[in-house]
């Protein structure tokens, strides 16, 4: 598919979607609609970036896509949950940088695939609560307890979000780049067709062969070598080429 032929179909879709507003899906009834679209040349690959609205609560989310995805089927996507702390400046209270690195390099070398980026900061309870929640750990309460203090709980995060871009897009199925069954089952649960998993495997760099050294130590949590436990933003732990099959099984437990 040449880019002219791309930029005509995300045309059409702009077109349709300018009136676009449906029931919702969810909880919250959400409903997003496709407001832009363009080239986005990345160090991993070539990519188009599909901007998102959502007409309940004003976030804005995005598919970085590979290919000729409109319409499609068997599309690799990978969910990845928004981190700012992880993914721009590569903290490492958290793993989410290299899973989001590992996802786009894995699709920009597929044929097609997207990496849907969602808006759901710090598990869904937002930038500020999250460096809340970091606070109250750094004084020594975990991350379920940090969250539960604060008032949300444990996991807040919702892919009603990621079943409607899906949709948007006239994808109609989907093998989903995770290790986490339970995704599978909430994006059937919301109308999408799943027809394969993708496991989420990075490969291992001084960064995240301390996954490997801390799965060694201690039993299948993030925790850095003062013993805290790291927040989880991602809902999947990655396995790291190389880990053995045992490992990555209690990893992901
Ligand atoms: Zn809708
Ligand atoms: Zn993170």
């Amino acid at each position: 598919m040449t880019t002219s032929t791309m930029h005509e179909q995300f045309q059409v879709l702009l077109e349709e979607n300018k009136d676009h507003n449906c029931a919702g899906l969810g909880k919250d009834h959400i409903c997003v609609k496709i407001v832009a679209m363009a080239e986005l040349p990345s160090r991993f690959g070539d990519f188009h970036i599909v901007a998102f609205e959502n007409n309940r609560d004003g976030k804005e989310h995005v598919a970085i896509t590979k290919g000729d995805v409109i319409g499609a089927s068997d599309v690799p996507v990978r969910l990845h949950s928004e981190c700012l702390t992880g993914d721009v400046i590569g903290s490492l209270r958290c793993d989410c940088r290299d899973q989001l690195e590992a996802a786009l390099k894995m699709i920009g070398k597929m044929e097609r695939g997207m990496v849907l980026y969602l808006r759901q900061e710090g598990r869904g309870i937002g930038l500020i609560n999250k460096i809340r929640a970091y606070s109250l750990q750094d004084e020594g309460l975990d991350t379920v307890e940090a969250n539960l203090a604060l008032g949300f709980r444990d996991d807040e995060r919702d892919y009603a979000v990621a079943a409607h871009m899906l949709m948007s897009l006239k994808i109609r199925s989907v093998r989903l780049i995770t290790n986490n069954p339970k995704k599978i089952q909430q994006l059937t649960d919301y109308g999408i067709k799943v027809t394969d998993r993708i496991p989420h495997v990075m490969e291992p760099n001084d960064h995240n062969l301390f996954y490997l050294q801390t799965k060694a130590a201690k039993s299948g949590h993030l925790i850095d070598f003062s013993g805290k436990e790291h927040f989880k933003e991602q809902d999947d732990r990655p396995i790291v080429s190389g880990m053995s099959e045992e490992q990555a099984k209690v990893f992901n437990e």
